[in-house]
C-alpha cells in the first residue's frame, strides 16, 4: 500500500511516493520555465509515467498540492478558458476599491494577489457567455484531471478565497456576491485537506496501472505541504522558511487573524498554522552576494559573537510583518569596509526580525515558540543558524524531508 504526493511548486512539480512508514520508494521530477494549463497536465502525466508501474500498482491514496493563490476559471468540461492567474500576480490592484465593496473591512482578501481579487478581475475582464463557470485553484484543477470531480477544493487553498475556516463555510459576503452573478460562477465545494474525493478516472487506471480502488484526495498549499514534510506536528512547532522572503509558520492552540501585519491562520486539523511574512530575506542576500560568495564569506563570520549593526534589510521600502510600516525604510547602514562583516550584520538583523516575529505572533495570541525546523535556501548556512539559534533560544531540529511533495505524501497516507 503505497502513498503519492505531487507538489505543483513555482518552477516544476514533483513527485514522490510513500510507504505507509514513510519510507521513499521513487520519485519523479519535471522542471517548467512557462506556467500554463497544458504544460500543467503534461508535466502531471510526466510524473506519473516517471513512477516504476510495480509502484503505480500498488499506489492508493494521491494528493496534490498547488501553488497557494494560483487560480484558473474554466468553463463545463475543465478547459481553462482564459490564462490562470498566478499566486505572484497583483493585476487585482486596478480592481482593489471595488473588491473593498464587496468584502468586509480588514479581511485578508484585502489584497491585489488574493484569490478573492483575481475571481473579481475574471469577473470583470472577462466575457462570460456561457456559464457556468468553475473558479479553481491549481491543486483542485490538477485533481480534476485525475478524478474527474469538477468543482472541489480544500480549505487551505480555499482560505485566500476567502473561505471561512473557522465556520467551514463560505462568509455571506461572498455567498452573496455569487449569488448576484445569477449562477454564473461557481465556487468549488471545499473539502478538508486529505479528504478522499473520488477514485482516480478508470481511463488512467488503465493506462498508468493504478489500482481500482484509488482515492484522490483534497490537496493542500504548496508551503503547508512543506510544512507537513518537515515534521512539525505539535503545538509550538515553527518552521522559518529562508527563500527569497522570511516567512514564519507555527503551529498553535489558537489562530491569530491580524490583517494589519499580514497574519492569517489556517485550520491545521483541530489546531490552527499561524503564519508571517515579512519582505527581509534572501532577496536582499542575493542583491549583494551571489550564492557562492554566502556560502565562502559565512565561513569568516564567528556566529558566537553578536554583529553591532542593527540593519532592517529590505529591498524596497514597507513591510507589514512583524513591523506594520508601508513607509518603513531599509536601513543598511552604516556599511562595514570587509564584506563578511556587511553579511554578518545582515544575516544577525534578519535573525533578530525573526525572532521578533515569533515574539509578535505570541503577543497576538499564538501558543510559544518551543522548537524550530528550518527551510529554504538560507537554511543550509551553518553559520546563520547559529547566529539564529542565539536569538531564539529554542532546540532546532532537522526537517524530516525537504520536499513538498513529501507532504504531500503524507497527507494522503493520512486518509488510509
Ligand atoms: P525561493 O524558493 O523563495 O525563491 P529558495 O528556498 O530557493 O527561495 O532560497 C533562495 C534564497 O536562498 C536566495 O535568496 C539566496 O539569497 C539564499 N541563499 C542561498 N544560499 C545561501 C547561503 N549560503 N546563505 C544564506 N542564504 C542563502
Amino acid at each position: 500500500m503505497l502513498a503519492l504526493g505531487i507538489d505543483f511548486g513555482t518552477s516544476g512539480a514533483r513527485a514522490i511516493a510513500l510507504s505507509e512508514d514513510r519510507q521513499v520508494v521513487a520519485q519523479g521530477e519535471c522542471a517548467y520555465s512557462q506556467q500554463t494549463p497544458q504544460i500543467w497536465q503534461e508535466s502531471l502525466f510526466s510524473l506519473l509515467q516517471q513512477l516504476p508501474l510495480d509502484c503505480r500498482q500498488q499506489i492508493d491514496r494521491i494528493a496534490i498540492n498547488g501553488t497557494s493563490g494560483t487560480v484558473l476559471l474554466c468553463d463545463r468540461a475543465g478547459q481553462a478558458i482564459a490564462d490562470p492567474l498566478m499566486y505572484n500576480d497583483d493585476r487585482g490592484k486596478s480592481i482593489l476599491p471595488q473588491v473593498r465593496e464587496v468584502t468586509p473591512s480588514h479581511h485578508s482578501v484585502n489584497s491585489a494577489t488574493s484569490s478573492f481579487a483575481k475571481l473579481f478581475w475574471y469577473d470583470r475582464h472577462l466575457q462570460l457567455l456561457a456559464p457556468p463557470y468553475y473558479f479553481l485553484h491549481q491543486a483542485d484543477w490538477l485533481g480534476f484531471l485525475l478524478h474527474g470531480e469538477l468543482g472541489v477544493s480544500d480549505y487551505h487553498n480555499a482560505l485566500k478565497l476567502g473561505y471561512d475556516v473557522q465556520h467551514l463555510c463560505y462568509p455571506d459576503w461572498l455567498s452573496l456576491w455569487v449569488d448576484g452573478k445569477a449562477n454564473r460562477i461557481i465556487l468549488p465545494e471545499v473539502s478538508a485537506p486529505g479528504e478522499a474525493i473520488a477514485p482516480v478516472l478508470p481511463k488512467l487506471c488503465a493506462e498508468y496501472g493504478f489500482p481500482t480502488g484509488c482515492l484522490v484526495c483534497a490537496g493542500t498549499t504548496d508551503s503547508i505541504a512543506a510544512f507537513m514534510a518537515s515534521g512539525a506536528s505539535h503545538v509550538g512547532d515553527g518552521v522559518t522558511s529562508l527563500g527569497s522572503t522570511l516567512v514564519l509558520k507555527l503551529l498553535s492552540d489558537t489562530a491569530v487573524d491580524d490583517a494589519r501585519y499580514g497574519i492569517y491562520s489556517h485550520r491545521f486539523g483541530d489546531r490552527w498554522l499561524v503564519g508571517g511574512a515579512s519582505n527581509t530575506g534572501g532577496a536582499v542576500l542575493r542583491h549583494f552576494f551571489s550564492d557562492r560568495e554566502l556560502d565562502n564569506l559565512s565561513r569568516h563570520i564567528d556566529p558566537q559573537q553578536e554583529s553591532p549593526l542593527d540593519y532592517y534589510p529590505l529591498l524596497g521600502r514597507g513591510d507589514r510583518f512583524p513591523i506594520n510600516d508601508p513607509n518603513l525604510e531599509p536601513r543598511l547602514e552604516p556599511r562595514p569596509e570587509h564584506p563578511a562583516d556587511f553579511l554578518h550584520g545582515l544575516l544577525e538583523s534578519i535573525a533578530r526580525i525573526e525572532s521578533i516575529g515569533y515574539q509578535r505572533l505570541w503577543e497576538l495570541g499564538a501558543s510559544p515558540l518551543l522548537q524550530l525546523y528550518s527551510a529554504g535556501g538560507g537554511a543550509k548556512n551553518n553559520q546563520w543558524t547559529k547566529i539564529r539559534q542565539r536569538h531564539l533560544s529554542v532546540p532546532f531540529r532537522s526537517p524530516l524531508h525537504p520536499q513538498a511533495a513529501y507532504g504531500s505524501a503524507c497527507l494522503a497516507l493520512s486518509s488510509l
